[in-house]
């Protein structure tokens, strides 16, 4: 299957024709269209396997379906949140996401340390519906209320298991617990299933890919992800 054969929107299909992309790689073949249904993905797959367009193409997908932010709305933050361990791994993570979102005119904000956060404030603040961020400067911008996540419905966390071991663990799930869609949880699985078809409550979708599955990354996932679907490539 190629790209232009598939039924995404056509400014997916005109970013991946500019980038030249010519068919999915096996992630996103099998990720994207689990995406699309809203459900939580649990990815273990490595840099290079490009897993970024896997969870970036689903995201502005998600986003283009929410109102159109305004000067009112947008003060109650991004409708999308990224998260990844290092400033190297969110710039390129930014790049790649600007690639798509330039088509949809969505801005994209990327907080990270070794940068002045006020500058990083002043660019939340003019609005922005994706933020992409360590873990560090996110908790920082929120602990001085230069962005608030109001609205965020749809997180990312990349390399997992490298935010664990970089010991960025605690900002990781005190920015997933101050979510406000901490989702109803449900074992039960045919309440789960309702909740899922009936979008009067506040759905997050949660998507978590790691290189490795260590413990910590597993409690990660058990907490956090609602009945995930694991994707192993
Ligand atoms: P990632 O694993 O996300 O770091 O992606 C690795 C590289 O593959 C990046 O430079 C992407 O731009 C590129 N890439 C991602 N998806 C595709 C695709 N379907 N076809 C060709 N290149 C791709």
């Amino acid at each position: 299957r190629t790209w232009q054969e598939s039924s995404l929107p056509r400014q997916i299909l005109d970013a991946i024709r500019q980038l030249g992309y010519e068919k999915p790689s096996p992630i996103q073949m099998q990720s994207i269209p689990i995406s699309l249904t809203g459900r939580d993905i649990l990815g273990i797959a490595e840099t290079g396997s490009g897993k970024t367009c896997a969870f970036v193409i689903p995201m502005l997908i998600y986003i283009s379906k929410q109102p159109r932010l305004t000067k009112e709305t947008e003060a109650e933050g991004p409708y999308a949140l990224v998260m990844a361990p290092t400033r190297e791994l969110v710039q390129q993570i930014e790049k790649e996401t600007r690639n798509f979102a330039q088509h949809f005119g969505f801005r994209v904000v990327s907080l990270v340390g070794g940068q002045s956060i006020e500058d990083q404030a002043y660019q939340v603040s003019k609005g922005c519906e994706i933020i992409i961020a360590t873990p560090g400067r996110l908790n920082d911008c929120l602990e001085k209320r230069y962005l608030v996540l109001n609205q965020c419905n749809y997180i990312v966390l990349d390399e997992a298991d490298m935010m664990i071991d970089l010991g960025f663990e605690p900002q990781v799930t005190s920015v997933l617990d101050a979510m406000p869609s901490s989702f109803l949880k449900s074992e039960d699985e045919e309440t789960a299933e309702r909740q899922e078809s009936d979008r009067s409550h506040i759905y997050r979708t949660t998507i978590l890919f790691s290189a490795t599955m260590p413990p910590q990354v597993e409690k990660l996932s058990k907490k956090y992800l609602r009945r995930p679907c694991t994707i192993t490539i």
